[in-house]
């Protein structure tokens, strides 16, 4: 799997996706992550890509020009990528959409900054999508999160030892408490079911308590 993203600041997306499990994922070559930095699509001596909104208001907004460039690049290099742009407008993002893009090969992320778009973008774009109802300052933050949701469900990724079967959001249900040492702190023990190595017993308790901590937590989900 491929992700592009389009950025003015490419150092960030690396800096969140290139340690730990994404880091073994792109060392292994299971995921590829490349940057495209929108500045160098820029216009002129300093590499304009904003300006400010016709009718007046705050802030600047990224040109649509630059950002067609951008893409058009992207496409060109990765033929069939599913084009997405960061936007608290957007879709609300959730495990549901993850496990959709898993099942993508190329996926181009487009990070907004300052004021955010050209409205006119959306008409370059295959999706809009939004990871919560908060504005944050860009969306490389947006890129990252999905770019590693994603990550997680792409075969191989996560160690022999790691699954997200059982993970919250599997089956619309949270997951299950876990417990380690130390056994007894600050007058808080572990479940006695769990130190009993009665499989049976320990599976059954942990769907029983998935269920509850759903229904107290998110009763939403189920
Ligand atoms: N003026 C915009 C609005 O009110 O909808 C917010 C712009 S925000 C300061 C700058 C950029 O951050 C956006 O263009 C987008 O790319 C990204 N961003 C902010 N919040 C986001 C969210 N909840 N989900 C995805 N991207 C977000």
């Amino acid at each position: 799997m491929k992700f592009n993203v389009i950025t003015l600041f490419p150092e960030t997306i690396h800096s969140l996706t290139d340690y730990s499990i994404l880091g073994r994922g792109i060392k292994s070559k299971i995921i590829e992550i490349e940057t495209y930095n929108l500045r160098d699509f820029g216009l002129g001596k300093y590499k304009q890509v904003d300006d400010t909104p016709y009718g007046g208001g705050a802030g600047m907004l990224l040109k649509v020009d630059i950002l067609d460039k951008a893409i058009e690049k992207v496409r060109a290099q990765n033929k069939g990528t599913f084009v997405i742009l960061l936007t608290p407008k957007g879709q609300k993002y959730g495990q549901s959409q993850a496990k959709k893009l898993s099942r993508k090969d190329n996926i181009t992320f487009v990070c907004g900054h300052y004021e955010g778009f050209d409205e006119r973008i959306r008409e370059l774009v295959d999706a809009e999508i939004s990871i919560g109802d908060y504005v944050l300052s860009g969306g490389e933050i947006a890129a990252a999160a999905i770019i590693d949701s994603v990550s997680r469900l792409i075969p191989g990724v996560l160690g022999k030892e790691e699954s997200h079967k059982d993970e919250s959001f599997e089956d619309g249900m949270l997951e299950y408490p876990h417990y380690t040492n130390p056994r007894e702190y600050k007058g808080m023990s572990v479940p006695e079911v769990l130190l009993s190595g009665n499989h049976g017993e320990i599976e059954k308790w942990r769907k029983e308590q998935a269920q509850k901590v759903t229904k107290d937590k998110r009763p939403d989900l189920k």
